[in-house]
């Protein structure tokens, strides 16, 4: 995640628009995953941003490398999310503070 961000944290305004989406997309995920941090994946709010897709994303944190796990309920797209610790939308930060 922090290859997307700037020195103070941001989603660049001068990156490319698909590469920003799918950093706001990232943030979105980061911020629900680690409101409940569950260990098995479990369904967020969140719409897939594939295009026509009504799909609706579950994520989960794994346990050895606490990376985010996501992925889609209706079409292939999934990931990993690695390097969200400290960043803006980390929500467990935010408890331990
Ligand atoms: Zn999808």
């Amino acid at each position: 995640m922090q290859h997307f961000l700037d020195e103070s944290g941001n989603i660049p305004k001068q990156m490319p628009k698909e590469a920003r989406e799918l950093a706001s997309f990232f943030a979105l995920v980061i911020d629900a995953t680690t409101k409940n941090s569950p260990f098995t994946l479990t369904q967020t709010d969140i719409r897939c941003f594939e295009k026509g897709c009504q799909g609706m994303i579950s994520s989960e944190i794994l346990g050895k490398t606490e990376e985010i796990h996501w992925k889609c309920s209706k079409c292939p797209n999934e990931g990993i999310i690695s390097g969200w610790k400290l960043t803006k939308w980390d929500n467990q930060q935010k408890l331990r503070l």
